[in-house]
């Protein structure tokens, strides 16, 4: 208890002196001591961050066995990596995680600290902002900041069903944090000449002192991860009905992809949300990306924007989507996707 800082209220109208507070820290997120991209993503985003306000990008590696994730962090950016390792770190714990993040806090006075969207990040970032004197902007997609003097994290997200962009501040206290969207920003390269003081940090809590225990981790059986995929292979309306999926699907496996979806497809009840690219369902940065189908809204292609190669497949040769496209294929999908699909398989055996 005695590592988490009470929250305080400070009078509105003062703006206190946050001198003390300077750094970027990026809290990089693993699983199995493989990190998410969105962490990698945030570095790149960081770096940017730091260098306007001309202040160290740093990095905590929280886990077991995660010392190579300290080195990558180096490779994608961070100049000061923060690691601690410990066998009760293993799994991913609210109270443990968060104790070291506070703690490192502290005593290290970042004046932005950022996480990735997930599941992980937005239960662990919740958990840090309830014992700070401080707020937390939720799902960014947009960073910047102003200079000296204000210093202020402007953090963005699309507000009031997605119809309009906030920018939100944190003028009063201080760390300014934010989540981040995964598949949002751009990772630098990784680039192994790139070196990080490693800091090594100790871990809080003991077994015997961490409440919740996990007794089995069960992978999600549908594995769709979107948002990690390197190929996506993403259907619309022009597919006319559910069935289409599967030879979407087929393609997809393929290659070794994920299936994606505009949100007409998804509104139409033939996939599951889940699949659901762009403003309203993932940000998405693959290397590979089909849109089939897919007239190319605004709504849809600012999830898939960023995109390394985009491959379109639509019949009507003015659709919006072919101005993303670096290679587009004018004709009917259910001639083009099937002649793909047996390409690949045939490149493949
Ligand atoms: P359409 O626009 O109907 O396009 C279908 C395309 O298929 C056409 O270009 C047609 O030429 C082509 N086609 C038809 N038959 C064939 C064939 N046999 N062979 C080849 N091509 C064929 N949309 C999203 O995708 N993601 C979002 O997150 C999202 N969020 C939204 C949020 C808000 C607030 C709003 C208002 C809208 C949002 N939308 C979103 C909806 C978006 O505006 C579009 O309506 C939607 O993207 C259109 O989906 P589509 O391209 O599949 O369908």
């Amino acid at each position: 208890m005695s590592n988490e800082p009470k929250k305080e209220t400070q009078d509105a109208g003062a703006m206190p002196d946050w001198s003390a507070y300077r750094g970027v820290l990026i809290v990089i997120e693993q699983r199995d001591g493989e990190a998410k991209k969105v962490s990698w993503q945030l570095l790149g985003e960081g770096k940017k961050l730091a260098a306007k306000l001309e202040v160290p990008l740093l990095a905590l590696v929280i886990g077991n066995g995660v010392e190579p994730l300290a080195k990558e962090a180096a490779y994608y950016g961070a100049d000061k990596v923060y690691l601690c390792e410990a066998p009760e770190l293993g799994v991913y714990r609210t109270r443990p995680y968060s104790r070291i993040c506070l703690k490192l806090i502290d005593e290290v006075k970042p004046e932005i600290v950022l996480f990735g969207a997930t599941g992980t990040g937005r239960d662990l970032a919740g958990a840090i902002a309830t014992h700070l004197p401080t707020g937390l902007t939720a799902d960014t997609t947009e960073l910047d900041v102003e200079p000296h003097p204000s210093r202020l994290l402007l953090a963005s997200r699309p507000a009031f069903s997605e119809k309009m962009m906030a920018t939100i501040l944190c003028k009063q206290y201080r760390p300014q944090m934010a989540t981040a969207r995964a598949g949002v920003f751009q990772a630098l390269p990784r680039d192994e000449t790139r070196e990080a003081e490693i800091i090594r940090i100790e871990s809080l809590m003991p077994e015997e002192e961490i409440a919740a225990q996990v007794i089995d981790f069960i992978r999600d059986t549908g594995n769709l991860n979107l948002e990690e995929a390197d190929i996506i292979v993403s259907g619309g309306r022009g597919l006319g009905g559910p069935e289409p999926f599967a030879m979407l699907k087929e393609l997809a496996d393929a290659l070794g992809g994920v299936v994606g979806a505009s949100r007409a497809a998804v509104d139409a009840g033939w996939i599951k949300h889940e699949h659901q690219v762009g403003q309203t369902g993932s940000t998405v940065r693959p290397k590979l990306y089909f849109a089939i189908g897919i007239s190319g809204a605004v709504q849809h292609t600012v999830g898939m924007g960023n995109s390394d190669i985009v491959i379109a497949i639509n019949r009507d040769e003015k659709a919006t989507i072919f101005q993303f496209a670096h290679y587009g294929i004018v004709g009917d999908l259910f001639k083009i996707v099937p002649a793909i699909t047996e390409e690949v398989k045939k490149r493949k055996s």
